[in-house]
C-alpha cells in the first residue's frame, strides 16, 4: 500500500518579516479547511518560532551537517526542530548554485535533518544546459544516488524535482515532460532505497494557481515545491485548493 501523501511546500526563500506573518495565518486557517493534503510552509528560519502558533507544518530551508559548533552564521536542524520546523529542505538548487552544495553535503544535510527529527525536503533537478542536451534522467539518477540516503522512508524523506531553468523563470517542462520524469524519478528511487517507491515527489518550478491543476493531475506528482506564489496567502490557496482537488 502506498504511503504517498500530497504536499503544498512552500519556500519563502530570503523573503519575509514579521509583518508578513498575516500569510502564515491565513494560510494556516485555509489548510485547516482542506482535507487530505499536508501543507508545509519552509520559512527564513527568522521568522519560524513567531508562526509556530499558526498550527502550521513549517519547514527550515536549509541546515548544517552538525547538530552544534563552530559554524558562524549557520544553523542546525535541532534548533530548526526548536524553533518550531517539522521539514527543511536541502538541496534547494540556489544553495547548490550560491554555496557550491554537493550531493555528499545534501546527504549529510538530510541524515542531520532525521537525526533532529525532522522530514528531509530533498531537491534534485537539472539546468537548463543539461534538459537541452538530453541529460536530465543521468543528471537526476547522479543527484539521487549522492544526496538520497540510504534510510530514507516517507515519513523522514520528501523528494522535490525542480528543473533549476524552471524556478522562478515563469517556464516549465510540458504536463507530458514532468509526468514521464517523475514516473523516472520514482523507478530511481526504487531501485535506490528500499522504500524509495513510496516517498512522495513533489514538482517544482514556477507553479501558480493557472497551472497547478494540470500539474497536480498527473499520477505520479504528489504536490509542488512552490517559490514565488507561496508568498502570498491570495496566490498560495488557489494552489493548496487545486492540490486538494486533485
Ligand atoms: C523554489 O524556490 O523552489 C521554486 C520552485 O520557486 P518558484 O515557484 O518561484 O519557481
Amino acid at each position: 500500500m502506498t504511503q504517498r501523501c500530497k504536499f503544498a511546500a512552500g519556500n519563502w526563500k530570503m523573503f519575509g518579516t514579521s509583518a508578513d506573518l498575516s500569510h502564515v495565518d491565513a494560510i494556516a486557517q485555509a489548510a485547516r479547511d482542506l482535507a487530505g493534503i499536508v501543507t508545509v510552509l519552509c520559512l527564513p528560519a527568522t521568522l519560524l518560532s513567531r508562526a509556530a502558533d499558526s498550527g502550521l507544518a513549517l519547514g527550515g530551508q536549509d541546515c548544517h551537517t552538525a547538530s552544534q559548533g563552530a559554524h558562524t552564521g549557520d544553523t542546525a536542524a535541532t534548533m530548526l526542530a526548536d524553533a518550531g520546523a517539522s521539514y527543511v529542505i536541502v538541496g534547494h538548487s540556489e544553495r547548490r548554485s550560491d554555496h557550491g552544495e554537493k550531493d555528499a553535503d545534501i546527504a549529510a544535510k538530510a541524515q542531520a535533518a532525521w537525526a533532529a527529527g525532522l522530514t528531509a525536503i530533498i531537491c534534485i533537478g537539472e539546468t537548463r544546459k543539461d534538459y537541452e542536451a538530453g541529460r536530465t534522467l543521468d543528471v537526476l539518477r547522479t543527484q539521487i544516488s549522492g544526496s538520497v540516503p540510504q534510510g530514507a522512508t516517507p515519513q523522514n524523506t520528501v523528494i522535490a524535482y525542480e528543473p533549476v531553468w524552471a524556478i522562478g523563470t515563469g517556464l516549465t517542462p510540458t504536463s507530458e515532460e514532468i509526468q514521464t520524469t517523475h514516473a523516472e524519478v520514482r523507478d530511481m528511487l526504487a531501485s535506490h532505497t528500499g522504500d524509495g517507491a513510496d516517498l512522495s515527489v513533489l514538482y517544482g518550478g514556477s507553479v501558480k494557481a493557472a497551472n497547478a491543476a494540470e500539474i497536480f493531475a498527473l499520477p505520479d506528482v504528489d504536490g509542488g515545491l512552490v517559490g514565488g506564489a507561496s508568498l502570498k496567502a491570495a496566490d498560495f490557496i488557489p494552489i493548496m485548493k487545486a492540490l486538494a482537488a486533485s
